[in-house]
């Protein structure tokens, strides 16, 4: 059916009405105080949602525009960094640190499971010389629905001493609690059609004081990315090139909203979505990818067995209108994932779980009770 489609990805995700309207405007200049005052507001609502006295730099990139910022201006041609690769955005870190020339030695996991936490401590304590100039990591790895444990992780960075820890929050702010200050985050990237339920288009990159020390010594080319210029502006609640001015109208109301809701309770929120989305993934008798230990918070991958993955991804296309994301890489065709991140609520995953257990049924599947998913989403959501 037309102008029906339920995006249940991990990114774009939904946008609530008030948002799409706040957009759908001639938009100002930049440099006029109209612009301003909003940003001023945006600003602070930034800092809010990262849990950080710092501000919030926003570009116009998607989050690997985000990502690449925070490599470029912060270290320098040659730096030993450590990059923890457990899947498709891991992988990319690695690429972009590679692409710029910088000494980068992996620590992986296999695709499905987390970091292991001692592998960075021990590559960190051998470290006495202080070589390492940065950790970076995925937070909540939306390729494999993994979260990793940034909290251990980042002891370990801290037990060092020397290296900035760089985070891709990309599908956790928003999601669950990254307390960047509490915890010391140095280089925090993320963006906007993940978790702040407003399109594609606006990078955000948080920096610690210890990250604006070590810009000021950072020796890679640096020029529409550099991050100085965008802290100067933001002091003065402008920006340094033209910002998408319709998207900053969306932003500033996705963020009222968000903070009307809480940030507690946005977290709650997302917790249920995921419990429930796993337990009815289960009772249908298929397997969530990730373990119930580490399991993202935005992102729930599904390992179906005797079924195929795209025929169900297709299905929930065609029949349903339901637009869920399949594996990436190794993991197309074996994998589908089911996103509940930003804008969606229990009757959205209740309605997704309605529609996979009946194409589930269309597709002939036996191994589930017609029912059983729906009910074990509903004991989470009820219970
Ligand atoms: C979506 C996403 C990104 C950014 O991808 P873009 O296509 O550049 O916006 C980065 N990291 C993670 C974990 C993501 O989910």
């Amino acid at each position: 059916m037309k102008d029906k489609n339920m995006l249940m990805i991990p990114g774009p995700t939904p946008v609530p009405a008030q948002v799409l309207q706040a957009m759908a405007k001639h938009p100002i200049g930049h440099r006029s105080g109209d612009y301003s005052k909003i940003q001023e507001e945006v600003s602070a609502n930034l800092k809010w949602l990262h849990q950080t006295a710092q501000d919030v730099q926003m570009l116009t990139v998607s989050g690997t525009g985000a990502m690449e910022a925070g490599i470029i201006n912060f270290l320098s041609r040659g730096d030993r960094v450590l990059v923890g690769c457990n899947g498709k955005f891991g992988e990319r870190w690695g690429e972009v640190a590679e692409a710029y020339g910088l000494n980068v030695e992996r620590i992986t996991a296999e695709w499905g499971k987390p970091l292991d936490p001692a592998a960075f401590q021990e590559k960190l304590a051998a470290d006495t010389e202080k070589q390492i100039k940065a950790v970076i990591l995925t937070h909540s790895e939306t390729s494999t629905a993994v979260l990793n444990d940034l909290e251990t992780i980042n002891k370990a960075v801290k037990e060092h001493g020397e290296a900035l820890i760089m985070v891709d929050a990309v599908t956790s702010m928003g999601a669950i609690s990254v307390p960047i200050d509490e915890w010391g985050l140095d280089v925090v990237a993320s963006g906007s059609q993940k978790g702040f339920m407003i399109p594609p288009g606006l990078g955000f990159v948080a920096v610690s004081e210890k990250a604006w020390k070590a810009y000021e010594t950072a020796n890679l080319p640096r020029y529409y990315l550099d991050l100085g210029k965008y802290r100067k502006a933001t002091a003065k609640h402008t920006t340094p090139f033209t910002p998408p001015v319709n998207l900053v109208f969306g932003l500033q109301v996705a963020l009222q909203m968000m903070r009307e809701e809480g940030l507690e309770a946005i977290f709650a929120r997302h917790q249920r979505l995921t419990q429930g989305t796993r337990a009815a993934v289960k009772a249908l008798g298929l397997s969530p990818f990730a373990p119930d230990d580490c399991a993202s918070p935005a992102v729930t991958a599904v390992l179906p067995t005797g079924i195929e993955a795209e025929a169900i991804r297709s299905t929930l296309r065609n029949k349903f209108d339901i637009a869920m994301a399949g594996g990436q890489d190794h993991l197309k065709g074996k994998i589908f994932r089911i996103g509940h991140l930003g804008f969606v609520c229990e009757r959205d995953i209740l309605a997704a779980i309605a529609a996979l257990e009946a194409t589930l049924q269309q597709l002939g599947y036996e191994g589930a009770t017609p029912g059983a998913g729906v009910a074990a989403a509903a004991a989470v959501f009820v219970g």
